[in-house]
């Protein structure tokens, strides 16, 4: 079992850190009972940054972001620093670790756990076993792109520009991305865009095509036009295994895809880099859901979706494929005999603290493979 990876642990604010608890207590359970040991350093990011450091991310802190083997993050922000002018915002650490991480790579799975089916928005059937991957390139695109901005023209009326932009190395490292993700799981790759309208979105498919027929010939690689995913992802979501696209349409069919399991607090999110000479990649877990600062402080959130954070870096940053699933089991089984917190219980349904949410995953995970 691989031995001492370093993991820099960043809490952040509102429900960030009673979440991070119960993940803390997971790491420690695969260094006393699996025998993975972590060297863990905990940091601060975000508000709870700002007001100790004065910064919302310190140079030392990204120093060991750079350093760690993976970073896990909580959440940011909250109404104390609402008012803060946008460069000092709590938000600016987490912009600056995927930006000097150079995180292109936003991996988000959509899953719907049986015992939730009923908390889909869809039809039972649509979304039972649902299993799929949206893959997001992030850190190019129309966010980026140049030229941008709003000008005024000689009539006095004003015209605002932004400019989608992507290059064939920019292409090519997402779509790698995607086919080994793919490899890993049903093998198919569905890339998508909107070459019907845009040249960016020609190159892409092209690009896409040519990294498939040289080097990924064995994965099962489709194009969809992005307004048709949108339809598909809920009239048949489980057509789809792999889905790579843009950073603007990776935006809203992550979101869309999300929602097709029900809550907030059961998402986990993965952000990739390049890998480095020794075949290790930069990379950010986090749960896709806020500081939540209507709950925070009551113990009442909802834990899965960090605690599901640390399994996707057990499986891409660590390559411990079956140590993620004994994390993802624990859960699934949770959940399958009636325990929930707040945010998933039906109406007057007992509710398990954050705690207790916490504690039964251990309990899961000590019968399942101590
Ligand atoms: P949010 O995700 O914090 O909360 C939305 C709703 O979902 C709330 O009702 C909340 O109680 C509930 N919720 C979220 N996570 C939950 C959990 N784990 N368990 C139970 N319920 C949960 O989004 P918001 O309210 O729009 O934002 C609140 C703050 O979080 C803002 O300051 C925002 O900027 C910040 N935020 C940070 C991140 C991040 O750090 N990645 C992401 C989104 C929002």
């Amino acid at each position: 079992m691989a031995a001492n990876k370093k993991l820099l642990v960043l809490p952040g604010d509102g429900i960030g850190p009673e979440v991070m608890g119960e993940v803390s207590r997971v790491v420690e359970w695969f260094g006393d009972r699996r025998a993975l040991k972590f060297e863990t350093e905990e940091g601060l990011v975000g508000g709870a940054a700002i007001d100790a450091q004065g910064t919302p991310l310190a140079d030392a802190t990204m120093a060991k972001a750079m350093d760690a083997d993976a970073v896990l993050l909580g959440a940011v922000g909250g109404p104390k620093w609402d008012n803060l002018p946008f460069e000092q915002k709590p938000e600016r650490g987490l912009l600056r670790l995927r930006k000097d991480m150079a995180l292109f790579a936003n991996l988000r799975p959509a899953i719907c756990f049986d015992a939730l089916v009923e908390a889909s928005s869809l039809k039972a059937e649509i979304v039972a076993g649902l299993d799929i991957m949206i893959l997001r390139e992030l850190t190019g695109g129309v966010y980026f792109g140049t030229p941008r901005g709003i000008e005024t023209l000689a009539d006095g009326t004003r015209r605002g520009i932004n400019t989608q932009v992507y290059t064939t190395p920019e292409i090519h490292r997402v779509a790698r991305v995607g086919f080994e993700l793919a490899r890993k799981r049903s093998n198919k790759l569905c890339s998508v865009e909107k070459a019907n309208v845009m040249e960016s979105g020609v190159l892409w498919r092209e690009e896409v095509q040519k990294l498939h027929d040289a080097e990924y010939g064995d994965v099962e690689l489709t194009h969809m036009y992005a307004d048709n995913c949108a339809m598909q992802l809920v009239r048949a979501p489980k057509q789809f295994d792999v889905i790579v696209t843009d950073n603007l349409f990776g935006d809203m069919l992550s979101d869309q895809a999300a929602m097709l399991t029900g809550s907030l607090g059961m998402l986990p999110s993965a952000s990739l880099g390049d890998p480095d000479e020794t075949g290790r990649r930069k990379a950010l877990y986090e749960p896709v859901h806020g500081t939540a600062p209507d709950i925070a402080g009551q113990g009442q959130a909802n834990p899965i979706a960090c605690v599901l954070s640390f399994a996707m870096m057990l499986r891409y940053s660590l390559d411990l494929g079956g140590e993620a699933d004994l994390v993802e089991t624990a859960v699934r089984n949770v959940l399958a005999s009636g325990k929930r917190t707040a945010d998933i219980a039906a109406p007057g349904e007992a509710a398990l603290s954050t705690a207790e949410m916490g504690a039964a995953v251990l309990a899961e995970l000590e019968t399942l493979g101590a």
